[in-house]
């Protein structure tokens, strides 16, 4: 199978910390407002079938949800969707979570959805073109699909790793490898590969001064690219 146990033990330990803002989690908390309002802008989610692989406790796709998509997250970490699920059920905003993997999503919901997302997650598998092709075969022709990893140079392991989980403390040291990393040449190959367009491109950086995320054209450490699948 194309996951790393150790990575889903890993998110499963912390699962409980999910909808803490405070917690481990705090930085996808603070990233979730920019990142659905860049999704929202470019495939207008009211009222469309969308679904989040590697959703976690599902942060990015309980917000989808509250915009009016019928959203479905998968992802391999039990507890995590318990998490997700519980959350979803407080806060009275429906969601459809399943423990499956995207491949075997793939080859039973084909074509049936009109925005997939994968963020944060790609750089935490073994195998990340699979899951690209995946999500190609998910959406429908015409659809979107968007992820967001970190890009490999020296400049991201200074950020990413180095800062983030030695000097600020941001994340738990181990969170990230950084030879998991995924330039934007590398996933727009993977992405073409699969039959997808490359829409855009959008960089997200952290000001450790201010304390605060921005979205721009900075794609040297955290970025996020929108595909499509041509009709
Ligand atoms: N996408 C969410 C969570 C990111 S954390 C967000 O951005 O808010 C990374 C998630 O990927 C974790 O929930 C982890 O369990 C999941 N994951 C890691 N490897 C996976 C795999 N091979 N298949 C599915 N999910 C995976």
């Amino acid at each position: 199978m194309n996951a790393d146990p150790l990575e889903i033990q890993k998110f499963s330990e912390l699962a409980h910390r999910w909808w803490d803002p405070t917690s481990e989690f705090k930085p996808l908390h603070e990233i979730n407002p920019l990142r659905l309002e860049w999704i929202n802008a470019r495939a207008a989610l009211a009222g469309k079938k969308v679904i989040d692989i590697g959703c976690g406790g599902g942060i990015l796709t309980e917000s989808m949800a509250r915009k009016g998509a019928e959203a479905t997250g998968i992802d391999l970490s039990d507890k995590a969707l318990k998490v997700a699920d519980l959350h979803s059920l407080e806060s009275g905003v429906q969601v459809r979570y399943e423990l499956i993997a995207a491949e075997d999503m793939a080859a039973r919901e084909a074509g049936q959805y009109d925005v997939v997302t994968c963020m944060e997650m790609l750089e935490h598998v073994p195998d990340p073109g699979a899951i690209v092709e995946a999500a190609a075969t998910l959406v429908k022709p015409g659809g979107h699909v968007f992820f967001s990893t970190i890009n490999r140079n020296p400049k991201a392991y200074l950020y990413a790793v180095v800062g983030a989980e030695y000097l600020l403390r941001m994340l738990p040291k181990g969170t990230h490898d950084y030879g998991k990393f995924i330039t934007p040449a590398e996933l727009a190959q993977f992405v073409r590969e699969a039959g997808l367009q490359v829409d855009g491109l959008k960089g997200l950086t952290y000001n450790p001064l201010t304390k605060i995320y921005s979205l721009n054209n900075d794609t040297s450490v955290n970025y996020m690219v929108a595909c499509s699948r041509p009709l």
